[in-house]
């Protein structure tokens, strides 16, 4: 039979999140793989999608999104960042930050055009830049401070880059990027031209006083940053899908062209309800935020008694932690070893590095569940 793979599609791997969950599905593991919160997001925000829903607003959303949620976002852009988004010409809305990530991304990468991603990167990033046709270059954030040296991204850029993507607060590390680093990387986008597209999904996620900083707000790059958010994780709502993507009017056209012809638009009773969340934001972050900062020391804490030293995430909901010296390979085969024989999904970060091996030495645990799931996942580590 003719090889029916699209040739731009070969080289993309099954994710790691999904090969992850299946296993701990298969093996009746605790999930402390994938990252979603394994209890439900708040009460009054499903009411409001219930009631959208009874209210008949029930077919199509406008493509850009509907008009009061692009507002509510516009807000919340102004009321923490001092970012004046506007929500005619700056705001869509997409099915998720995947859908914005995919949108922008399709935007304004032609195939050929090179793209500078931090490794470990989030695995869409790099998939997304590939489905695309651009090639991806690579900066490694090395431990323990997941910092970069802003000479070697200098010699990365060249006439073909086009782009940079920046995550932050950042996934798998809990990495906030400081201001000095998100100058230095403003610093050679407005030298060489480039548009930076930054994924803030964690954006309220971050701990011990660590603040998000957009790199939209730097001087000189508004006109230059796609800034993309998620619900599914201001909100604990994954399921959900609702995403968005703010940019400059040219740079917004050219996504909605994209997302036109993606999803058109997205559903519409959960942009209802997302436009009320984020109304009523200001009540509802200080618990939410309190709540996976509890979290977060749980695990941390509980990890520091164990063989797998972890490194203190900054913001995010993920731990790094490091493999125990000589029990294991390497990070796939501790990854299989705890889902298989020990009853625990983590996931393994090699498949976030392209260009360095220290993926192989660590791996990512989520902390976005309830208590109990974190207590049975850290006894199953002590008991190794
Ligand atoms: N970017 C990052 C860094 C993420 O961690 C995730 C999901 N965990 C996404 C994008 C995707 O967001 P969504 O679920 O809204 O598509
Ligand atoms: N972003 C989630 C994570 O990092 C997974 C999302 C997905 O499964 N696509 O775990």
């Amino acid at each position: 039979m003719r090889n029916i793979e699209a040739d731009r599609i070969k080289t993309l791997p099954t994710s790691i999140f999904s090969t992850m969950s299946k296993l701990a599905v298969e093996h009746e593991a605790v999930n402390l793989g994938q990252g979603f919160p394994d209890f439900d997001g708040p009460e009054w925000i499903i009411d409001e999608a219930f009631r959208a829903m009874k209210e008949s607003k029930n077919q199509y959303a406008p493509s850009a999104g509907i008009m009061s949620l692009r507002m509510a976002i516009g807000n919340i852009n102004k009321k923490y960042y001092d970012i004046g988004w506007d929500a005619e010409t700056n705001i869509t809305v997409t099915a998720g930050a995947t859908e914005a990530l995919y949108c922008a991304i399709q935007a304004i990468i032609n195939p050929g055009d090179e793209v500078i991603l931090f490794e470990p990167y989030y695995d869409a990033h790099k998939a997304d830049v590939i489905l695309a046709g651009g090639i991806p270059r690579f900066i490694t954030l090395k431990k323990p401070a997941f910092d970069f040296n802003a000479n070697e991204l200098e010699e990365l850029i060249n006439p073909k880059t086009k782009a940079i993507i920046l995550n932050t607060p950042h996934n798998p590390t809990g990495k906030v990027f400081t201001n000095a680093e998100l100058e230095s990387i403003a610093a050679l986008a407005v030298k060489s031209d480039l548009i930076i597209i930054s994924d803030e999904v964690y954006e309220f996620l971050t701990f011990d006083g660590h603040s998000h900083i957009p790199i939209a707000t730097l001087p000189g790059m508004a006109g230059r940053t796609i800034t993309i958010s998620s619900t599914g994780k201001t909100f604990g709502m994954t399921g959900w899908k609702i995403g968005y993507a703010c940019a400059n009017a040219a740079l917004t056209d050219a996504i909605r062209k994209v997302h036109q012809w993606t999803t058109f638009a997205v559903n519409t009773p959960a942009q209802h309800a997302m436009a009320k969340a984020f109304n009523d934001i200001e009540n509802y972050l200080p618990d939410f935020r309190l709540k996976y900062q509890r979290k977060r020391d749980k695990l941390y804490e509980a990890l520091l008694q164990t063989e797998f030293k972890p490194h203190l995430p900054q913001g995010s909901y993920f731990i790094m932690v490091d493999l125990p010296p000589d029990r294991y390979e390497d990070d796939i085969e501790a990854a299989k070893d705890l889902v298989i024989n020990h009853g625990l999904a983590t996931i393994p970060p090699s498949a976030f590095y392209t260009k360095s091996d220290e993926g192989g030495t660590m791996l990512r645990l989520c902390f976005a569940k309830r208590d109990r799931t974190l207590e049975s996942g850290i006894e199953k580590l002590k008991r190794l």
